[in-house]
This record gives C-alpha cells, sequence and structure tokens, in this order.
C-alpha cells in the first residue's frame, strides 16, 4: 500500500468536500420547498432597505413588495410591513406590487398574483408564510408538495391585518432577545448630546445603530435630530445610520423613526422641552395635535430647527 504524500492527501480530502456540497445543492435544487431564504450571503444585486423594520432587500428580496400611498412611494420587505405601514397611515396601499418567490428579479402587480400561506416555505415577519407566484396554476402546482393555501391578494392581504397584532408582539420580544434593540440601562447609556441617562424617559428615548453595528441612545427627538444633522460634535468619528428607532408616545413601543408620525411643535414638553413625539399611528398624531397642537410631520420632513425654532 502506498502512502500518501501529505500534498496528495489534501487534493484528495477536498475533493471530498467539494463532492459533499455538490451532493446538498443537488438535494436542495431537487426540494421546491427548500429554497433560500434570506439569501445567505446576501445578494448585493438587490437595493432597498424595509423602512418599517430596517430589513434589507439583499437578504429579503423573496418576499419584496411596493406600493403607493399619499407619502409617495414606498418599498417593504414583506406583506407584515405591508399590512403595518396600512395600519399606521389608515391608507388602504394603493398599486402594490410583489416579488415572485422563485424569481424574486421580477415584480409584478399583487392583484394578478396568487399566494400560497402557510406552506413549508419560509416566510418574512411571520409564522404563517404568504409567497408569491405568478398564477394560481403555479400556487397550486407548490402545494402539492410544499403545503399551504393558495389565495388572492385581497385575502392574504385581510389576513395579513388579522395576524398583526399578535406579530408585532412577537417580533418586537424576538428585537430585544437578539439584540437588535437594547434598552438603555441607567447610569449607564448616556445621551451624547445632553448627557441625561434615556432609561429614565421611557415615553421619549431613540436609538441609532450605525453600519459599524454600535448603538447611540439619545433621551429624546430633539436631541436625535440635533445629532443627525451634525454627530461630529457629539461623537468622535462619522456616523453613518442604519437603523433608527424611536418610541411610540402613547405605548412606549419601540417603532422605526422612518415610518412614524411626529408631532411637532405642540405645547408637550419633553426631556429637552420642546420635542417631536413619535407615534406609531397618524390617527393618534392628528387626535393630540388637536388638543396640543402642532404639525404631524414625516421623518423626512422633521428637523432640529423645526423641533427647536431659533428664537
Ligand atoms: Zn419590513
Ligand atoms: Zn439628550
Amino acid at each position: 500500500m502506498r502512502l500518501y504524500s501529505r500534498r496528495e492527501f489534501n487534493i484528495i480530502a477536498l475533493g471530498a468536500v467539494t463532492l459533499t456540497v455538490l451532493e446538498s445543492a443537488q438535494v436542495l435544487a431537487d426540494d421546491p420547498c427548500a429554497v433560500q431564504h434570506p439569501f445567505m450571503p446576501p445578494r448585493k444585486e438587490f437595493m432597498g432597505q424595509c423602512p418599517n423594520c430596517g430589513m434589507v432587500r439583499s437578504m429579503w428580496a423573496r418576499t419584496w413588495m411596493t406600493f403607493e400611498n399619499s407619502a409617495g412611494k414606498q418599498e417593504v420587505c414583506s406583506f407584515h410591513c405591508l399590512a403595518d405601514m396600512a395600519i399606521k397611515s389608515g391608507e388602504k396601499p394603493q398599486s402594490v406590487e410583489t416579488a415572485l418567490y422563485v424569481i424574486p428579479e421580477k415584480m409584478v402587480p399583487a392583484n394578478t398574483a396568487w399566494f400560497v400561506v402557510g406552506s413549508k416555505a419560509k416566510g418574512t415577519m411571520t409564522l404563517n408564510s404568504k409567497i408569491a407566484f405568478p398564477s394560481e396554476k403555479e400556487a397550486e402546482e407548490f402545494t402539492k408538495s410544499c403545503g399551504g393555501k393558495p389565495q388572492s391578494f385581497s385575502d392574504t392581504f385581510k389576513l395579513a391585518l388579522d395576524e398583526l397584532s399578535k406579530e408585532k408582539v412577537m417580533v418586537g420580544q424576538k428585537r430585544i432577545k437578539d439584540g437588535k434593540i437594547v434598552e438603555p440601562v441607567d447610569n449607564k447609556d448616556q445621551c451624547p448630546v445632553c448627557q441625561m441617562y434615556p432609561a429614565r424617559y421611557p415615553k421619549n428615548r431613540c436609538q441609532l445603530i450605525d453600519k459599524e453595528k454600535a448603538i447611540h441612545h439619545f433621551c429624546s427627538t430633539q436631541c436625535l435630530f440635533q445629532f443627525l444633522k451634525d454627530p461630529k460634535p457629539f461623537v468622535s468619528k462619522d456616523v453613518s445610520p442604519m437603523m433608527i428607532w424611536v418610541t411610540d408616545y402613547p405605548s412606549g413601543s419601540w417603532i422605526s423613526a422612518k415610518t412614524a408620525y411626529f408631532l411637532v411643535g405642540s405645547r408637550v414638553q419633553g426631556p429637552m422641552g420642546q420635542e417631536a413625539l413619535a407615534f406609531d399611528k397618524n390617527a393618534e398624531a392628528l387626535s393630540l395635535s388637536r388638543q396640543e397642537s402642532g404639525d404631524v410631520l414625516m421623518f423626512k420632513e422633521v428637523s432640529f430647527e423645526k423641533i427647536k425654532p431659533k428664537e
């Protein structure tokens, strides 16, 4: 028996590994339910981020959706965020388009697509997946091996609305558990702008996660927007935000700043005096503005100058 040299042995071992990888890829291709979702590694050709939850299209492209409302054209990661933004705005989404699950490059009008609900294939932001196919026939074909039920867009949207409040609780708990949102700690995490402790302001605290995954805690939106205007006086290096969480003023829950409604210029005072009070629902922001004055603005319209005008 001939002994292999170290080099020959390495080549043989490498071959064995490659073969195993090829075999498992083959299994994947034969099983229509084992479509890779989310993409790992992320696929850079898909650009975009869900403003409602921060998830990126380069990973979650298979369930991506676009729509229009009075604020313009929007994109979301999933039916969950589509339904959530409908509730937040109080508006029915218009001109909804959906990515096809197996051809995520392709966006089609949602009312021409068919959705398989509750199959073995994974969804996004839900335990009850809702994935799009170009026709009823193709949706039905998929259910034969992967289970689930084919439905129209309007029925699937109704279901997403019904499931929303339960899912929001679940998603909120998971974000804390996974460290996507970190509660500020009293006497430890300081607001970089005013040096106060954000943990003491449970109706106003906010946090920014930068591209390097560092978390910056703020006592309030006034300090947050002052920081966003120019972070340099407060931190040693430049900060590019990946995600910003603010507090829903009525409930104290964390919500995405990008899809929040801000009451600016009201009589209600916060940790720094004048604030942009954040709301999950436009209707609740408008209701407080009728009692306490002020204007309801979207994230893009808010600025430090609008929160604290020069006297
Ligand atoms: Zn989302
Ligand atoms: Zn502050």
